[in-house]
């Protein structure tokens, strides 16, 4: 049963982190016609950064969001800060040799950095706290994880990793579900609307504009694109899409078509005591397991579990989130069995069909930038993607090129068709975890 937001949370979703915001700014509609060298359509980490990053450069920016800033994925996720980009880069060598793996393996740590640097650099109060574990289910996944900790140590990760097998895990968290873990000092975790807050908060500073309740609801290309609101208009010298899985299909076919929108769920305990977190995560880290659905999970400054989960294909939120969740949570904790919970909500990633964020420019318009497809690996990863867009235009660097070279599908199907199908090809990959 989920607890009422306050009033002044108008228009945000009924969550954990909207009764902990660090008060939620309002900003105006756009209501007139107006000209900026970029406009971005989206407020979320990828937008919101991506204007950091271009008024850094000294570009004029106009952000424009349909609802309220960190509205989306990034003011309702899991708040976890990965190491990493997408799901094995190795698997691109054929698009972008071994020196685009390479690089794409740097910048999935570059992104944690950029996320702990503007924090840090800007004061953000978002509860940030390092240290994170990939938690082995199966046997077999210990053996992936011994794997991972190689990887990682040729690639030069500079951050402290270490194995610990199951009669070691105990150090980390108090549960029996697990074999084992890859724990690592580099990633952790964070208030993610807080986060999202505070950098709007720096764009702000740094003189961005940015407008709510200011849907984009058509684009005209061009040496000049033009974007229109019910009551406005941004003529731009580049545009950047940034709508993730809530783009929809009818602003760009291209770019809804080759992403789908994925519902994943969190729910909040009430309060745990400080001998409660002592026992199942003695050391504040942040976890997840390493199944296709996965759960995911942490304690909140304010010593509440905060629980994820689930995946849904179908654009439909389960009708009970808690009775859908509380299961994962008690099988992992059954010392929380009949815990009460204080908040319920979920939210749409975007996912594409190769796992990869599909990051680049598009075919038919080299002035207009896209970022969008991170699944449920974002908080890092929209951060690096807003530095190489905002690199791109400013002609500093083109390190972009090596995820515009990688190829996405369209899914097949339309909006109506995609889900069943993405739903079936998961189900096959559940199966398999089940083996
Ligand atoms: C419940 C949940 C848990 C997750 N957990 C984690 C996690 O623990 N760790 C992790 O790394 N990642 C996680 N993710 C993924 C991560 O949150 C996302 O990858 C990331 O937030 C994407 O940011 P974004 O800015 O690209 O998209 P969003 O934050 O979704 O922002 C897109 C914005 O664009 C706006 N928009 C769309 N269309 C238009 C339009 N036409 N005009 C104007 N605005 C428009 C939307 O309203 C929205 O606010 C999770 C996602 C969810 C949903």
């Amino acid at each position: 049963m989920s607890v009422k937001s306050p009033i002044h949370s108008k228009h945000y979703p009924d969550s954990f982190y909207v009764a902990s915001a660090n008060g939620l700014f309002e900003h105006p509609k756009l209501t007139e016609h107006i000209t900026v060298d970029v406009c971005i359509v989206g407020g979320g980490y990828t937008g919101i950064n991506t204007a950091i990053e271009l008024r850094q450069r000294g570009y004029s920016v106009a952000l424009l969001e349909v609802k309220r800033i960190g509205w989306g994925a990034s003011g309702r996720n899991g708040g976890e800060l990965i190491r990493g980009i997408g799901h094995d880069a190795t698997q691109f060598k054929n698009e972008i040799g071994e020196q685009g793996v390479k690089s794409i393996q740097q910048m999935g740590f570059e992104a944690v950095d950029i996320v702990t640097e503007r924090i840090s650099e800007h004061n953000i109060e978002c509860d940030l706290q390092m240290g994170y574990c990939d938690l082995a289910v199966k046997p077999r996944h210990m053996d992936e994880l011994a794997e991972e900790y190689q990887d990682l140590k040729s690639q030069g990760y500079q951050k402290p990793i270490k194995l610990l097998d199951r009669s070691q895990i105990g150090e980390v968290i108090g549960s029996d579900f697990y074999q084992g873990a890859l724990v690592d000092m580099g990633s952790g975790h964070l208030h993610p609307l807080n986060l999202a807050l505070g950098e709007a908060r720096v764009a702000r500073e740094l003189g961005a504009q940015l407008f709510e309740y200011s849907a984009a609801e058509k684009i005209i290309k061009g040496d000049k694109p033009k974007v229109i609101t019910a009551q406005g208009q941004v003529t731009c010298d580049y545009l950047v899409m940034a709508g993730n899985g809530y783009i929809g299909n009818k602003l760009s076919p291209y770019l809804g078509g080759k992403v789908l929108p994925t519902g994943t769920y969190l729910l909040a305990t009430e309060p745990l005591t400080e001998q409660q977190c002592a026992t199942i995560i003695p050391q504040n880290m942040a976890f997840a397991d390493m199944r296709v659905a996965l759960d995911y999970f942490h304690l909140s400054a304010d010593r509440r579990l905060l629980f994820g989960g689930l995946c849904t294909y179908s654009g439909k939120d389960p009708k009970d989130i808690e009775a859908a969740l509380r299961p994962n949570l008690e099988k992992v904790f059954p010392q929380l069995k009949g815990i009460k919970i204080d908040y319920e909500w979920g939210g749409m990633m975007g996912i594409g069909a190769n796992r990869m964020p599909q990051i680049g420019r598009l075919p038919d318009a080299a002035n207009i930038y896209f970022a969008q497809a991170y699944a449920g690996h974002g908080v890092n990863a929209t951060h690096m993607a807003a530095r190489l867009i905002a690199e791109a235009i400013s002609q500093q660097s083109q390190r972009i090129d090596v995820f515009n070279d990688i190829k996405h599908m369209t899914f097949p199907g339309g909006p109506m068709f995609r889900s069943p199908m993405l739903a079936a090809g998961m189900l096959y990959h559940r199966m398999k975890d089940l083996l």
